[in-house]
């Protein structure tokens, strides 16, 4: 792989808050291996930078991919077949949104593989980590990707065989049991692995983070996730955060799913459905999303709950704001594949929050989809600015996101792991899924496999034929 040089940028590093003017970026080999007034070599690839801002790529770090397991528990009496899946084009809606390293936060075996080939470079899509399924209690949640450990010792059978599997971390959810909790929590100390996810409502919060949950996975958890009391309370969430800073705990901000559950309350499911970036959606997914979908008319059939949804948003945002004042390490995430928040698109709503609802500066919101992102992953050496030394993963954009952070939306050019994809690139692409899903919609809403067109097939997008089946280890 020969060297990309981009020269005279604003280059906005993410070490500090300071944008460096005519500047210039070297990547060699998937990685930045210089910074600073540049100029280009022989035989070197040159994108000229002038009236561009260039920052290290975003991540999202609360997402659940739309794999088999999620679209088969959203379709119970459908025959899914594996070859009207495109995890290609999925993943592509992360890199043409600057996305360039995400979280699964509840893994099955599609993950990881997916995981895999990335890293291997067989596959084109962000940098992914991988939780374990989520360990939740009896009864879980109707959902894919959960498992329920009947007591203790079964608890720590399975931290192991997450382990053995290749999960990245553990994640933990609502309904686990105290038992059970300090069960996985001591496994995966043992076994090297960090413990991430919601406060279950048996262990609260400060037995959560005092016995080593890493993070919490959603800013509502303080005081809503499934907790027996729904109420704001500003004093205890004070006294929550700075429980929360003074163990160095990281919480997931997702804002943007609160934010549309208050929008769909209100009647907002007709303007949710006709975004743009509903075209880019795979359409078998796409009539979860109509306003006419069980799942949207659930959410506005008790007037009660409509209250509810307001309140929660209201609340969270609240919540960030305190835990931002005191000083807690965010980190951005939308918790996509809930109905409505768009897989790549939503991170963009999600920033837009924090400065706006949330009373984050511009800055910090980018420090939440930056540096907090790579250091709670513990890849802060390799990730979250720009740096000789890095991973050369890159976000340029045609305005300054400091003076306004809407600015992430106006993307030039994206380099995930040192392949540089121009607007140009991304545009095409974009297109071709927007006509693929278009053209073959009967079809694909039926998860029935259309003919894969040469056209996505020439762009490198693949048909995908992999199935949920873990290899059984000895
Ligand atoms: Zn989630």
């Amino acid at each position: 792989m020969s060297g990309i040089v981009f020269l005279n940028g604003n280059v906005l590093s993410m070490e500090n808050d300071e944008i460096l003017s005519s500047t210039g970026v070297r990547i060699e080999k998937g990685w930045i291996s210089e910074v600073g007034s540049l100029t280009a070599s022989e035989g070197e690839a040159v994108v000229d930078c002038t009236n561009r801002w260039i920052m290290p790529g975003l991540s999202d770090m609360h997402v659940h991919l739309a794999t088999m397991p999620w679209i088969e528990a959203f379709n119970p009496d459908k025959t899914i077949d594996p070859g009207s899946l495109f995890y290609d084009l999925l993943l592509f809606q992360f890199i043409a949104n600057g996305i360039t390293s995400i979280k699964i936060r509840a893994g099955e075996g599609d993950s990881l593989r997916l995981r895999d080939e990335i890293a291997a470079g067989q596959r084109l899509g962000p940098h992914m980590t991988v939780d374990s399924p989520m360990f939740d209690g009896e009864p879980p949640l109707q959902l894919a990707c959960f498992v329920s450990p009947e007591g203790p010792d079964q608890a720590k059978e399975m931290v192991r065989s997450c382990s053995r599997e290749g999960y990245d971390q553990i994640k933990i959810y609502s309904g686990l049991s105290r038992d059970c909790f300090d069960a996985v929590i001591e496994e995966s100390r043992e076994l090297g692995l960090s413990c991430h996810g919601h406060v279950p409502y048996e262990v609260g919060l400060r037995h959560a983070v005092e016995s080593g949950l890493r993070s919490i996975g959603h800013v509502s958890d303080l005081f809503h996730h499934r907790m027996p009391d729904l109420s704001y309370d500003e004093d205890r969430i004070q006294e929550f955060a700075d429980l929360i800073v003074s163990h160095g705990v990281w919480v997931d901000t997702t804002l943007v799913i609160n934010k549309h559950w208050e929008r769909i309350a209100a009647g907002d499911a007709e303007l949710l459905a006709a975004r743009p970036e509903m075209a880019y959606v795979h359409p078998g997914w796409r009539v979860h999303l109509a306003p006419e979908s069980a799942l949207m008319k659930a959410m506005t059939a008790d007037p009660e709950a409509k209250v509810r949804l307001r309140d929660l948003y209201r609340d969270t945002a609240k919540a960030a704001r305190v835990l931002n004042r005191a000083g807690a390490r965010l980190v951005a995430g939308t918790d996509a594949v809930n109905p409505t928040v768009i897989e790549g698109f939503s991170l963009h709503d999600e920033l837009q929050l924090l400065v706006e609802d949330a009373g984050l500066s511009e800055y910090e919101a980018l420090v939440a989809s930056t540096q907090q992102a790579a250091a709670v992953l513990g890849e802060s050496d390799r990730r979250g600015s720009i740096a000789v030394g890095k991973v050369a993963d890159l976000v340029i954009l045609a305005g300054n996101p400091l003076s306004d952070i809407t600015n992430t939306r106006r993307i030039e050019g994206v380099v995930v792991a040192g392949r540089y994809l121009s607007r140009a690139d991304i545009e095409v692409r974009m297109n071709a899924i927007e006509n693929f899903y278009s053209e073959n919609f009967e079809d694909l809403a039926d998860y029935t496999a259309p003919e894969f067109p040469e056209t996505l097939r020439s762009l490198g997008f693949r048909q995908d034929s992999m199935t949920t089946e873990f290899e059984e280890d000895s």
